[in-house]
């Protein structure tokens, strides 16, 4: 075990309903969903937050974007549309400090994004 409960879910020492996984990243289902589908997108790698990103991570960035779209596929949402979001830092609502990408889908996405919140 870590202190980092998505790096203990990508070890598998933390149970997790794990939908895809590779090289650089798995996909999860959010264990608390705001939406009837509700992946995350988490790198292999420990980075805490987008604020940690530099042009080395180019490539893992569009991994992980390419593999939410693929996702989306994957779970028949790509259609009727769906929503990636990215909290970053305390203040931007991030509450576990490995990067992640929330993919949320399955409803019909509440428009009025930055004063309610992500879902
Ligand atoms: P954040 O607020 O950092 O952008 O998103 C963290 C997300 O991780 C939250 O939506 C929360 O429900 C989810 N989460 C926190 N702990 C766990 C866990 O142990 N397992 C899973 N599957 N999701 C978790
Ligand atoms: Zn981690």
């Amino acid at each position: 075990m870590t202190n980092c409960i998505f790096c203990d879910i990508i070890a598998k020492s933390a149970p997790a309903e794990i939908i895809y996984e590779d090289d650089l990243c798995m996909v999860i289902t959010n264990i608390n969903p705001l939406a009837p589908l509700h992946l995350l997108v988490l790198p292999r790698n420990h980075i805490p937050s987008l604020n940690d990103i530099s042009s080395a991570d180019e490539t893992l960035l569009g991994h992980l974007l390419l593999t939410a779209k693929a996702m989306a596929e994957k779970m028949g949402v790509s259609d009727h549309g769906y929503r990636l979001a990215l909290n970053t830092g305390k203040g931007g609502g991030q509450t576990v400090f490995h990067l992640h990408i929330h993919l949320l889908g399955g409803k019909q996405m509440d428009d009025s994004l930055l004063s309610r919140g992500i879902a």
